[in-house]
């Protein structure tokens, strides 16, 4: 007897079929990716002519679909992360001054522009049912995140920076067409600097709709005023640096991106 293939869904980038294809491959199913290698060596020009198709027996297409469907936003965001090795543990300092026994490396994420895109791409189907016509994202690490969703979604794109120590959009930016904005972060915590570029946003007029999020640290306790779109919601402890075991037991402090901040 003869196994028929069936395709069960198509996509445009490598990156995205293979964590498809991982994530129901470890589910136990048999797997096979169609166009892939004419994918990887064509990637500028295939995208519009092939699509890469996921295939599975005839016999468990209903079942392989039915899970794919579960493929859910906060599956993607968390097998990236662990994937592009950004999950780190120790003591670490974070932005807010508390501190913490685990820290996302968020600029690992940034390295590889195809997990990058799959995850904007989640983040931009979540935003599209709001109603703006531009992102805004706070610098360095937001900047990428807001630019490519607002690439997908055909909205405009500025982003805000610290200008001795307020929160402040770039300058030369025209912001004359600006009335709706949503505004993209990488990972908030307390949501301290989030609340910065709200008040920088409406100072200008600019009323922002939503806030997409690749994590929210604070598993879900954040409440900026307007709702909040996360891929993740991650529970991570957090100490005031009195409070903090780590400090007591002198665990050396790590402080991430000390060293770029001037
Ligand atoms: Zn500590």
């Amino acid at each position: 007897m003869t196994q028929e293939l069936v395709t069960i869904a198509t996509f445009t980038g490598v990156f995205e079929a293979e964590m498809a294809k991982t994530f129901l491959e470890e589910a136990g199913f048999e797997v096979y990716l169609q166009n892939e290698r004419f994918q990887s060596m064509y990637a500028s020009i295939a995208g519009d002519m092939y699509q890469i198709e996921l295939q599975v027996f005839a016999e468990f297409e209903d079942e392989a679909t039915g899970l794919l469907n579960d493929l859910d936003d906060s599956y993607l965001a968390s097998r990236i992360l662990k994937k592009e090795k950004a999950l780190l543990e120790g003591h670490f300092q974070l932005t807010s001054g508390n501190h913490s026994n685990q820290y996302i490396e968020k600029i690992r994420v940034l390295q590889n522009p195809e997990a990058t895109h799959t995850l904007c791409k989640r983040l931009a189907q979540r935003l599209s049912e709001y109603d703006f016509d531009t992102v805004i994202g706070p610098a360095y690490g937001a900047i990428v995140l807001a630019f490519e969703v607002a690439r997908i979604l055909g909205k405009r794109f500025v982003f805000t920076q610290r200008n001795e120590g307020s929160m402040v959009f770039r300058s030369g930016f025209d912001l004359q067409d600006t009335q709706k904005a949503v505004v993209i972060e990488d990972i908030v915590s307390t949501g301290g600097s989030l609340a910065e570029v709200l008040s920088c946003a409406s100072q200008r007029g600019i009323e922002v709709v939503a806030v997409g999020l690749l994590v929210d640290r604070s598993g879900g306790k954040l409440d900026p005023g307007v709702p909040v779109e996360s891929l993740l919601s991650m529970d991570i402890p957090l100490w005031r640096p009195e409070e903090c075991e780590l400090c007591k037991l002198e665990v050396p402090l790590i402080k991430p991106g000390s060293s770029d901040k001037k």
